[in-house]
């Protein structure tokens, strides 16, 4: 709580100046709100939810006296009106056992540790959870995720580095059906460099799963690093392409002034965003709450 806080007041700072002094003909005019617009989109909410708030703002407030806390209460309700529909946090059916998550994000979003995390979480809601060292082109990877599973005592399946991921992956699920594991996360490796190759990779993981159990992989999370800001949203369209995406977690806006870019991907893209990363320990996945970001955004 203390974390999230910490993560979105610098969230916050971003627009809280931009917009902080803005207001000085106590009357919402064009000029006053051009320069709204212009605050809104380099806090990084995008140009489409910038115009709305635009348009929102002139309906209710064009030439009527207005100051900047009530300027704020509308953005804030603005934004907490296109993120609510977003926030879903990542459910586990009752059947068919083990439901496989699929992990996918560029090398360094944040990806591991967010397994962990997940892991963690599910472990707490008394769920078997297993791990697949699904990135087999990093050996660091494997090891890293190795640590992970150790560290919060969960059984993982890995193979050699180089190692046909698929194959490891096709182990992971014989292995957690035998053993009666509810949830699979599988690690995937995350070379957008090479788009073609991690295509086919996991694809070739997808025809695994889908042979073993039609409806797997039953998640597919994309994660993502706030603070790339506008990147973020880049690698969204990227990964929908290459894997299909069902759901979001971004990561690290403990450290970042980023959190209006989860305001223009729920707006572009409208996809559930399960958490937030909030730091580096497994405690530090948050449910995402659309209020809260909102206030915080808006200041
Ligand atoms: P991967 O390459 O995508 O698997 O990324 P890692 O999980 O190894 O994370 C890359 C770095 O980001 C590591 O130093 C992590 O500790 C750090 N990291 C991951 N998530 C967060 C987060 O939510 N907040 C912060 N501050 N750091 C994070």
């Amino acid at each position: 709580r203390e974390k999230l806080f910490g993560g979105f007041k610098k969230t916050s700072s971003k627009l809280t100046e931009n917009l902080t002094g803005l207001i000085t003909k106590g009357k919402l005019d064009a000029e006053t709100l051009d320069d709204i617009e212009e605050a809104l989109i380099v806090s990084d909410l995008g140009p489409a939810t910038a115009a709305q708030i635009r348009g929102k703002l002139a309906s209710e407030r064009f030439e009527k006296g207005i100051d900047e806390a009530g300027i704020r209460q509308i953005v804030e309700d603005e934004l907490a009106e296109i993120l609510a529909p977003v926030a879903q946090p990542l459910e586990i059916d009752a059947f068919p056992r083990p439901q496989v998550i699929l992990v996918i994000g560029v090398n360094g979003s944040g990806k591991t540790t967010t397994i962990a995390k997940l892991a963690h979480l599910f472990l707490e809601q008394d769920y078997g959870v297993m791990l697949a060292a699904g990135d087999t082109f990093r050996a660091a990877a494997i090891g890293q995720l190795k640590i992970w599973a150790d560290r919060i005592g969960v059984p993982i399946v890995s193979g050699p580095e180089g190692g046909d991921a698929a194959g490891v992956v096709f182990d992971a699920v014989k292995k957690a059906t035998a053993e009666g594991i509810d949830v699979l996360i599988v690690d995937t490796a995350g070379r957008l460099q090479n788009k073609r190759e991690l295509m086919d990779e996991l694809a070739k993981i997808r025809r695994v799963l889908g042979r073993l159990n039609p409806a797997a992989p039953h998640n597919v999370v994309l994660v993502l690093d706030a603070t790339t800001g506008q990147n973020a949203l880049s690698q969204i369209e990227i990964f929908k392409e290459v894997a299909g995406v069902n759901g979001l977690v971004m990561t690290k806006l403990d450290g970042s002034a980023r959190g209006g870019i989860l305001v223009a991907a729920a707006k572009q893209f409208g996809l559930p965003i399960h958490a937030i990363g909030v730091g580096e320990t497994i405690e530090d996945l948050r449910p995402f709450d659309a209020r809260d970001l909102a206030k915080a955004i808006a200041g």
